[in-house]
């Protein structure tokens, strides 16, 4: 029997876990499907690459065959572990743009403008480098700027500002327009999770219980409220009991996927699967957003960027020995570094392409290895607010199946002709003196691709995205909304979601830093709420 039970360990969930216990009177259960963070691989900052194809710390989700996508199966890698997708992540520290709240509370939703949330991303922040009205140390979450970055970062940086771009100190201060370097959730050289940030130091508290591989199955809900959750663990099924609240927190996919298999959704989809309805709520799962993303990969004449070459081998083994001796070397570096925010035309108010630069040849998300058999970089073009809407639905009513995803990226030609414009801005960067000396010949899309009708078939065939699965169980007041602007779901008692998921619309941004503020909001909602 527990006050709280949060149902996943990841960037909110471990947020809720800290706030909810800081009072002891508070009995509080975190169930978390995935592993512990105990390991080297989520300590050091590059070893996202081997989680990023990992069994054991990942869902390795795989899309629906998608229409809009030439028929492809689209990757969706996830944090399975604790600390969820921030123990996986890139690292960056990105809060998106200030119109992105205000637009939320201009839609109905009371408080999440950014003037309140700035307090809630300062909550969680402490930031090494910056300390003024839009950054401070009252948090946990350790951000730092860059301090050595990799000459090829500097590259990018210095071809923005030649293509006219202004330099951008800190995307997350006055302005979030313009290039430069990203911050980065590292600390002492280790990634900062939200594990590391806010379960860690209070892992001793006696009012506080982890569970990691406990599967959470279905939520129980009695005469209208939650009154507790089953869960798997060791292959026994647990079922525990909540006095006040059941959290769900387990991430864009997941999150819908669990509403669902306790009769929370849409009735025809529930009826599919013969699941009891217990309310009917049609937007459960719907709404799903990601930021689409193409990669202009250029191969480089001068050896000095990451590659599966013999020399790029040796300086991966050299880069080891560095780590495990002082954490110095390029393991102890995220993946991109350099970077920023511009507007795909004069017409746009707030920026609306992302440039994310990395030091390799990255192809069909990595996953496609034989590009690193040479020297290349890459530059990542990232459509910030789609139009496009996917969804989440069931395989089948066992809580085993991985959720089916559409994500219909692409499916509205409005973000066709943005991404598009985002790429010619990406070339034009790409074209200018500061990478004459290293520009060898663009391996994808390709030299050859030219015309906006080529150029969309490239998209087409070859745009992913950047894993940030935003908006299923949205915030709001309308027929597609799934919790209120306090984050309860609609129809159910004692019941919320405290996620990515709630997102109405996708914010301008990577989504950790967000989710944890989401995190930090909701946990505030819940204890002011015991207050009143
Ligand atoms: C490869 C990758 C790179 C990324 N890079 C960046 C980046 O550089 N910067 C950035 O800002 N964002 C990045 N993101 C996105 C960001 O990490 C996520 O948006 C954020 O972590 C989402 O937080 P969340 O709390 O909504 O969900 P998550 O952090 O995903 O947490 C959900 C948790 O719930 C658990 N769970 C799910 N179902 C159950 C269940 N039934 N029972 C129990 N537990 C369950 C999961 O295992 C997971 O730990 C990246 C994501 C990925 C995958």
């Amino acid at each position: 029997m527990y006050d709280f039970i949060i149902i996943g360990g990841g960037s909110a969930g471990c947020v809720l876990a800290n706030r909810l216990s800081r009072d002891p009177s508070h009995q509080v259960l975190l169930l978390e499907a995935g592993p512990s963070d105990d390991t080297p691989l989520v300590r050091a900052p590059m070893g996202m690459v081997k989680l990023y194809e990992s069994p054991v710390f990942n869902w390795l989700f795989w899309s629906q065959h998608e229409k809009s996508q030439n028929g492809r199966k689209v990757y969706c890698p996830q944090g399975k572990v604790l600390g969820g997708g921030s123990a996986i992540n890139a690292m960056l520290y990105v809060r998106g743009n200030a119109w992105d709240y205000d637009n939320w509370e201009a839609q109905g939703n009371r408080g999440w403008g950014y003037g309140n949330m700035l307090q809630h991303f300062r909550n969680c922040e402490y930031n090494e480098n910056f300390d003024d009205e839009y950054h401070g140390r009252e948090g946990t979450l350790n951000v730092q700027s860059l301090a050595r970055p990799h000459p090829h970062a500097e590259r990018m940086l210095l071809a923005g500002l030649q293509a006219g771009y202004p330099f951008n100190p800190d995307f997350n201060g006055a302005t979030q327009e313009g290039l430069g370097m990203y911050q980065v959730t590292i600390k002492d050289r280790q990634r900062c999770s939200a594990a590391r940030a806010f379960l860690q130091p209070v892992m001793a508290r006696p009012n506080l219980t982890v569970v990691t591989g406990a599967q959470t199955s279905r939520i129980d809900i009695v005469g209208g409220r939650a009154a507790g959750v089953a869960y798997e663990h060791d292959g026994h099924l647990v079922t525990v009991k909540a006095t006040r609240e059941v959290i769900v927190s387990a991430g864009a996919f997941n999150s819908p996927k669990l509403l669902m298999l306790s009769g929370v959704g849409p009735r025809a989809e529930l009826e599919k699967h013969g699941i009891e309805v217990v309310v009917d709520l049609p937007g459960v799962g719907q709404n799903l957003q990601e930021h689409v993303d193409m990669v202009i990969g250029t191969q480089s004449r001068i050896g000095d960027t990451m590659s599966q070459t013999l020399k790029g081998m040796a300086q991966a083994v050299i880069g080891l020995i560095q780590y495990n001796l002082g954490r110095t070397g390029w393991i102890s570096k995220p993946v991109v570094e350099s970077g920023g925010f511009i507007k795909s035309s004069d017409q746009v108010a707030t920026p609306d392409i992302q440039i994310q630069s990395t030091t390799n040849l990255f192809k069909d998300h990595g996953l496609d290895k034989t590009v690193m058999k040479q020297y290349g970089y890459s530059m990542h073009v990232t459509l910030l607010r789609p139009k496009s809407r996917g969804q989440v639905t069931l395989k089948s009513a066992d809580f085993r199946d991985d959720p089916l995803i559409q994500l219909n990226m692409l499916a509205e030609d409005e973000d066709v002709k943005c991404l598009l414009a985002g790429v010619n801005k990406g070339r034009e960067m790409l074209a200018q003196p500061a990478y004459d000396r290293h520009r060898g010949v663009e391996l994808f899309p390709g030299e050859h691709v030219q015309s906006d009708e080529q150029l969309e078939k490239a998209l087409r065939a070859k745009a992913n995205h950047v894993y940030h699965p935003v908006g299923t169980c949205k915030m709001g007041h309308d027929p597609l909304a799934v919790v209120d602007d306090q984050l309860r779901v609609h129809g159910v008692d004692g019941l919320r979601v405290i996620d990515a998921s709630i997102m109405p619309t996708i914010v301008s941004g990577n989504t950790n830093a967000p989710a944890m503020a989401i995190g930090d909001r909701g946990a505030e909602l819940i204890l002011n709420e015991q207050v009143d």
